[in-house]
């Protein structure tokens, strides 16, 4: 990699940014707390819903990590995995719940955010669960699998006074969150022109009875569910948080009928936005790809493969390589959304959030359907 100019204004900018998007969590002015904010010597209690890929490899390893927070319980459909978990993690077994006993959390003080990391479309059942229980939510990408769902979720969260967030990891990565402070002070001017993409190859063996991310209730549709969402978020992050006017969308061939019968094993879809910028995006479980790229007039920025995935991800722009700090994702995440919480500020990845996505995710399966230019409604 080249070493980037030292000392262009871009580069002090980058610096800026880069103390933005990593230190100034950590410096950041304690500002008025939440009535509900819990006191910051104490860790928060997190509790993991759904012990599957993501909490045992990623989340589970990423609290024993966190500053802020720390497991402090799980719900799940196996009793013995979680006994498992409680003497590998050293919280009680009390802490243990099942997903119809999620209720029982309730008063209970070792934990403050339920963190639901199920199969799309039991997101909401589990959000509002916790929510009933008076925890803190965090629950994952995508954030439901309708914009009626989200609604839900939404409300149990303000009827509990309770906080919503969605597991967003990259907006809490320094180089995605250069890539938002770019966009946002337009050093290149506006970004006009977007294009990404990510996926990967799903096994020739799964079906819809073996994978729920191939189920179409379970998982609420196919790549562009579980991997467009990234791409989603980046095009919005280019746009400063936007959401587009409106879509376009196809389908893209079924190659392995077998594997993809009831969601979709590739699509393409173009945003368009109030400025006249335009992102041309794809997903996939048919080949291997994640990378973002953003033009303006004065330059670009582009995301390198693997752009969305738990990697460094490296970022470029027409001036050289950004040079940022490597960081775990999901530890920057986990310790800035307690952050977050235990100042008293609002997160930048909330619930509304998650529901914009989820509703342009909506207008682009609706386009690949009609074959029309559909307008998003967030
Ligand atoms: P897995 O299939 O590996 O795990 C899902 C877990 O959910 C299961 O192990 C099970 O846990 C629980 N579960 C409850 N009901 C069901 C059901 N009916 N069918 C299947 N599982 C059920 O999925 P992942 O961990 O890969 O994904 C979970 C969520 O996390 C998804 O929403 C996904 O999009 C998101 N994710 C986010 C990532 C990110 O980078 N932000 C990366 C990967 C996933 P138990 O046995 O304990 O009951």
């Amino acid at each position: 990699m080249k070493t980037p100019r030292s000392a262009s204004p871009v580069s002090r900018r980058r610096f800026l940014g880069q103390l933005s998007a990593a230190a100034a969590l950590l410096l950041a002015p304690r500002r008025g707390r939440a009535l509900d904010a819990p006191p910051l010597s104490k860790k928060l209690g997190v509790a993991l819903v759904g012990l599957g890929s993501y909490s045992t490899y990623q989340l589970g390893p990423a609290l024993r990590l966190t500053k802020r927070c720390r497991l402090t319980g799980v719900v799940t459909g196996s009793r013995a995995k979680g006994r498992n978990w409680s003497r590998d993690y050293g919280f009680p077994e009390k802490n243990v719940f099942g997903y119809a006993t999620m209720g029982e959390m309730a008063g209970n003080p070792d934990i403050d955010i339920v963190y639901v990391v199920t199969p799309n479309g039991l997101h909401a059942e589990h959000c509002i669960a916790a929510a009933k229980a008076g925890k803190h939510v965090i629950c994952e990408k995508p954030m439901a699998t309708s914009v009626a769902d989200c609604d839900a979720i939404i409300g149990a969260c303000r009827s509990a006074g309770v906080r919503l967030t969605v597991g967003y990891r990259l907006h809490y990565e320094p180089h995605h969150a250069e890539f938002a402070r770019l966009a946002r002070e337009k050093a290149f001017g506006p970004f006009m022109r977007m294009d990404g993409a990510n996926g990967f190859e799903m096994d020739s063996s799964a079906t819809a009875k073996t994978s729920w991310r191939l189920d179409k209730t379970l998982a609420g549709g196919g790549p562009l569910m579980d991997m467009g969402v990234y791409v989603v978020q980046a095009a919005c992050m280019a746009k400063v948080e936007a959401a587009p006017d409106a879509v376009t969308a196809r389908f893209g061939p079924v190659t392995r009928p077998e594997v993809f019968s009831e969601v979709e094993e590739s699509i393409g879809w173009t945003m368009e936005f109030a400025d006249g910028a335009v992102a041309d995006c794809r997903a996939t479980y048919a080949e291997s790809v994640s990378n973002f790229r953003a033009q303006a007039d004065h330059g670009w920025a582009r995301l390198e493969d693997p752009a969305f995935y738990y990697e460094e991800p490296l970022l470029t722009t027409s001036l050289g390589p950004v040079r940022l700090p490597k960081v775990n994702h999901q530890v920057a995440q986990l310790d800035g959304m307690a952050m977050e919480l235990q100042d008293g500020r609002p997160s930048i990845a909330p619930g509304e959030m998650g529901r914009r996505d989820v509703a342009i995710v909506e207008a682009i399966y609706a386009a690949a359907g009609n074959g029309r230019r559909v307008e998003v409604r967030v």
